[in-house]
């Protein structure tokens, strides 16, 4: 089965890149769709991914990161012709779905490249003084007013919400465009919700053919990840043409590439 890891960062570490395609190989990993989110989390920015893209152009997505409020509508044209396929959201200035924002959203919707949103808690590294940060502001049901003006626009909920996983399995349900990955940490969110069965919060009859595959972790843990989400997956007798559209058939859609 091919598999497409749909969310990760660079981290700005020695030897990071040719880390991780190791662990991609290891895991059958094809591709990984990459951002950079900066020094605020002690990862590469836009410019080193960009490079990382020339570098190893079969092996990598680049997904431009853009902080609302804070980057220029034009950067997502610029983004696209520099060779980035996606967009990466977080930390916005107000929350997701101020109208502020819509020309960024509809700038990504005309040139067709799906947008990856962090929603639920934020985890800094250091609290950002400076800033007005709020997980509200990230919460998944601020997708909602996007999604229902944009609706050729293909979004990803990050980590189905984190804590707010009821809400963000609601919008993927209601909304055809919007999709989750359940990525993240060994011991965070997913301890939890599967404890309580990820299928309580994707109840519904196909709920998983919303679901991409994301890893979200330092490349050591991307093994571990990927074994939980198989694992669960066959626990829970997700079918095989499911799975399909979960490890590569949902982002390569979004993409383009099918
Ligand atoms: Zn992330």
């Amino acid at each position: 089965m091919r598999i497409i890891d749909s969310h990760a960062h660079i981290f700005d570490s020695p030897g990071y890149v040719e880390n991780l395609i190791n662990a991609m190989d290891e895991n059958n990993i094809e591709r990984t769709c990459v951002s950079g989110l900066g020094k605020k989390f002690k990862c590469m920015d836009n410019q080193g991914i960009k490079q990382i893209l020339g570098q190893y152009p079969d092996r990598f997505i680049g997904a431009y990161y853009i902080r609302p409020g804070y980057n220029k509508v034009e950067e997502v044209q610029e983004a696209y012709t520099q060779g980035f396929k996606m967009l990466k959201i977080t930390l916005p200035k107000k929350p997701y779905d101020d109208l502020n924002y819509f020309p960024l959203w509809e700038s990504a919707q005309i040139l067709k490249m799906p947008i990856l949103f962090h929603t639920g808690v934020v985890t800094l590294l250091k609290p950002a003084k400076q800033e007005y940060i709020s997980s509200w502001y990230m919460h998944p049901m601020r997708l909602e007013p996007i999604a229902n003006s944009f609706p050729k626009l293909n979004m990803i909920i990050a980590h189905l919400g984190v804590h707010w996983n009821e809400d963000a399995a609601e919008v993927i349900r209601m909304k055809k465009n919007v999709f989750a990955d359940l990525s993240g940490a060994p011991m965070g969110w997913r301890v939890r919700a599967d404890k309580i069965g990820m299928d309580h919060y994707l109840w519904w009859k196909g709920a998983f053919k919303k679901i991409v595959f994301g890893t979200d972790v330092f490349y050591t843990q991307i093994t571990q990840i990927l074994k939980e989400d198989m694992v669960r997956l066959d626990k829970l007798n997700i079918d095989h043409e499911t799975q399909k559209l979960i490890f590569s058939g949902n982002i390569l859609k979004m993409l383009g590439e099918k």
